[in-house]
């Protein structure tokens, strides 16, 4: 049984050699994500060359995803090690503590203009939600807060403020350097952390092109501000991200699930792909199964129409990588199975602004009806393939392409399988014929199936224009 949704799995010192990047991309992982918030540009630069070693061992079109830390607001250090804070307690951010001089009254802030940012009464959230401080003065560079929860704090723990608003800029001199490496790895997706505006999404894509990278932007959606301002964000953007760590601090949980499912739908409708992120398989870490909660989690991410669930640190330090890639993917694939729906029923009353859309939509119409057994999309821009994904009808799209980054940005891209695919004469009248042969000899197609092709007359991103329905014969 094909798996339709695709998995992202961060890479990390679990993965690090090649004997575990081979189990994991044998496991089921679609695209790996290099996370740039740990970890220097050797150590990327490595990974990457391991798994396209690795990925060409398999015969497997694996995505690289770089993750940019963005303006993530961290405290700074301590002097001891982690401090344990009593609910109750005062506890200070300040900015003119010196860097490593923190103890169980206070720390140091290395982003002074939070102290503009915040007012008495206002919630901080440190360690992913895990420490909650309330604003109870501020002056100077020196933020003065109530502990609202015990637990231990440890050194360059994350910051959010609940409801958002923080005013850190987009993009940070250290993601300017992450950009420029990126394109020298020849990513296939860059993602923005911590994206406010479409302008954020603009600015990356445009240094990522001048450093000449082709990588797809994605946009993290992980910020108050990024919810109210979505579609134009989800416009500008590529692939976009529902990231649930950052998210749900700054939302709230009770928000999270329908957030979640606003950011799926409208990113499919967009006719863009999107990943649900973080916390899927948490207890994996250290588990060699799942809670049942995060069966469900992952099997609801599957039914809200998620292109791909992304793993963190279940692969990046987790005990049980592989098993919980191998997990996820059951999972995915039952929940496919037990729930069709033919998703966008809209569409039926859109107007088609482009031939490739037209027949895009023309060929899962009639994939559905006639209970063709594959679609084939020849093609170049990998357009087509993904707007035929986007009605999601449960029928494999093979797409055949002559570009590797293509390919690439298939990867993510539910229910779409890329092929590399270079055709003897990709202009001439056998090219129908020779993608059906190729795809035959590879097991994916046989004898009696019926396959719907699309391609187009003139070679080059957009133009699919036809599509042909193939009764496969006995030869
Ligand atoms: P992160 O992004 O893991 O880089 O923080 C994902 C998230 O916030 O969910
Ligand atoms: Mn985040």
């Amino acid at each position: 049984m094909l798996r339709r949704t695709k998995i992202v799995a961060t890479l990390g010192p679990a993965t690090d050699n090649e004997a575990a990047l081979s189990r994991l991309l044998s496991a089921g992982a679609n695209v790996v994500r290099l996370n740039f918030s740990h970890g220097s540009g050797d150590e990327h630069r490595a990974r990457a060359e391991r798994v396209r070693r690795a990925a060409a061992d398999l015969d497997a079109s694996v995505g690289i995803l770089g993750d940019l830390q963005g303006p993530k607001i961290r405290i700074e250090s301590f002097a001891g090690g982690a401090v344990d804070l009593e609910a109750g307690q005062a506890f200070a951010l300040d900015s003119d503590l010196d860097r490593d001089a923190g103890d169980s009254t206070g720390v140091g802030l290395g982003y002074r203009p939070l102290v503009d940012d915040v007012s008495v009464g206002d919630l901080l959230l440190l360690d992913d939600g895990a420490i909650a401080l309330e604003v109870t003065g501020v002056s100077g560079g020196r933020i003065d807060t109530r502990v609202e929860n015990s637990g231990r704090l440890s050194s360059r723990k994350g910051l959010n403020l609940r409801g958002g608003g923080l005013s850190a800029a987009g993009l940070t001199e250290q993601d300017y350097r992450d950009i420029e490496l990126a394109a020298e790895m020849k990513v296939d997706f860059l993602a923005v952390s911590f994206v406010r505006s479409a302008a954020d999404i603009e600015e990356a894509r445009a240094r990522l092109r001048a450093a000449g990278g082709h990588a797809r932007i994605v946009a993290k959606i992980e910020r108050a501000e990024a919810v109210a301002d979505l579609e134009s964000i989800i416009e500008a953007s590529d692939v976009v991200m529902v990231a649930r760590g950052d998210l749900a601090v700054e939302i709230g949980d009770p928000e999270l699930p329908a957030v979640q499912k606003r950011i799926i739908a409208q990113s499919r409708e967009m006719n863009r792909t999107v990943i649900t992120a973080t916390q899927m398989m948490e207890s994996m870490i250290e588990q060699p199964t799942p809670t049942r909660a995060e069966v469900l989690d992952v099997a609801n991410a599957v039914l809200d129409g998620t292109d791909a669930v992304m793993l963190s640190a279940e692969t990046a330090v987790g005990a049980y990588a592989v098993n919980a890639v191998a997990a996820m993917g059951r999972i995915c694939i039952g929940a496919e199975n037990g729930h069709f729906t033919a998703r966008s029923q809209r569409r039926l009353a859109t107007h088609f602004r482009r031939t490739d859309e037209a027949i895009a939509m023309a060929t899962t119409y009639t994939a559905r009806h006639m209970r063709a057994d594959a679609i084939i999309a020849l093609t170049d821009s990998g357009h087509t393939a993904m707007l035929m994904s986007r009605q999601d009808v449960g029928i494999p799209i093979y797409a055949l392409t002559r570009s590797a980054e293509t390919c690439g940005y298939l990867s993510v891209c539910r229910g779409v399988y890329p092929l590399a695919f270079e055709p003897a004469d990709p202009a001439g009248p056998a090219l129908i014929r020779e993608a059906v042969d190729f795809m035959v000899a590879r097991g994916d197609v046989a004898p009696g199936d019926r396959v719907l092709v699309t391609k187009g007359d003139m070679l080059g991103p957009g133009g699919t224009n036809t599509m042909k329905i193939v009764e496969i014969s006995a030869r």
